[in-house]
């Protein structure tokens, strides 16, 4: 006999622990909550690691803004547990990455071919939902709890849209390729994707953190020639060497654009911004040659206004942004788990340390600081 009303596995609700931020600034504060099962267009994931961004950090302090309380983190692998009705792109025990884009296939930008500029992105972001508008998570209280860019990675679980989950090569190890979902695929995404950069090429790289250094193994896979990277910290300088820099740069010692041009007479095919800000923005404009492009990767507050001298358009200069590295994520997240299983993209060495979700709110202090490269959390 079927009861009216009883509900199966899957249909019932779920715990699990998360890290919640309910005030910008705040602490994350670990608690249960509970998950609604994944409906039609959706999957169940549980989440095996997620590396903690700066983007985090960001949202935390409300340099950049999502609906609170949610559930911060976004760059995320697992499991696939379940799945809704239609879901044709996974299954049941898959292994997947999670993308930032919601390629909701609907708007212009999906239907062009272009889902890394997706329109619902904004939408998700501002509202912490799904992209029905509506959230899966409760706290203890009853509270509706939203998940950041549709993922809330700082949690055991969470149901997301099928098409953010990118199936990979099963053998690869969650707890470290978990940073393709956001730093490596924006940094790698920039030089193969955003610019294509070709053998010989010379690029110069502010900022060498997880994207950074993503960005540096780009364009030595690539090919390129001279690769210098630019970062006020000597591990990271010693890390990009070793991951493919030709030269390093210590940008508080002597006028930053005069030692590229020194490196490279009359400057560098493309100078890659990877911290969001307005002054080293500026100084990539300065650093590419004639015909060069400066290739916005960081994210700065969005009221930023640059001043960027003129002249160099008369150089036929380009200046680009680069959203989300220019990627198809269900091309590229696999192509780069298999240049890691190659041994072309190294991530282990990026990985400062693993740990568990209860340490996060350390880990996001020393990210403010500017310690470490990427801190990920394994889950159990
Ligand atoms: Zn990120
Ligand atoms: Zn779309």
């Amino acid at each position: 006999m079927i009861v009216v009303g009883e509900k199966t596995d899957q249909e019932k609700n779920m715990k699990t622990k998360a890290a919640v931020l309910y005030e910008i600034g705040g602490p994350l504060v670990i608690e249960e909550l509970e998950l609604s099962p994944p409906q039609a267009g959706e999957v169940l994931i549980k989440y095996a690691a997620s590396g903690i961004c700066h983007s985090d950090v960001s949202f935390r302090d409300g340099v950049l803004e999502t609906a609170l309380p949610a559930v911060l983190g976004h760059e995320g692998s697992g499991v696939i547990e379940a799945v809704g009705d239609g879901v044709t792109n996974v299954k049941v025990g898959d292994h997947v990455i999670v993308s930032l884009t919601p390629q909701c296939g609907e708007c212009l930008f999906c239907k062009e071919g272009k889902p890394f500029l997706c329109a619902q992105m904004g939408e998700v972001i501002w509202k912490a939902s799904l992209l029905d508008g509506s959230k899966r998570l409760k706290n203890a209280k009853g509270d509706e709890i939203g998940q950041l860019v549709c993922v809330g990675t700082f949690a055991e679980r969470a149901v997301i849209p099928a098409g953010m989950a990118s199936k990979i090569n099963p053998d690869a190890p969650l707890e470290t390729v978990c940073l393709i979902g956001c730093g490596v695929t924006t940094g790698v995404g920039a030089a193969l994707n955003t610019v294509k950069m070709e053998v010989g090429d010379s690029c110069a790289v502010i900022g060498c953190g997880g994207v950074g250094l993503s960005v540096i193994q780009g364009a030595r896979i690539a090919g390129a020639g001279t690769i210098i990277a630019i970062d006020p910290v000597p591990q990271k300088r010693e890390l990009a060497l070793s991951l493919g820099a030709t030269h390093a740069i210590d940008p508080m010692v002597g006028n930053v654009v005069k030692e590229v041009k020194k490196i490279q007479r009359g400057g560098v095919h493309y100078a890659f911004e990877a911290l969001g800000r307005k002054d080293t923005i500026e100084q990539a404009w300065s650093m590419a040659r004639a015909t060069g492009t400066a290739v916005i990767v960081g994210v700065p507050s969005p009221d930023t206004v640059l001043e960027l001298p003129v002249l160099g358009f008369f150089g036929e200069k380009h200046f680009k942004g680069s959203a989300y590295g220019t990627t198809l994520p269900s091309r590229d997240i696999p192509k780069f788990v298999d240049l890691y299983m190659k041994g072309d993209l190294r991530l282990d060495d990026m990985i400062t340390s693993h740990i568990t979700l209860e340490d996060i709110n350390d880990a996001m202090a020393e990210m403010t600081r500017g310690e470490g490269v990427r801190t990920v959390i394994k889950y159990d």
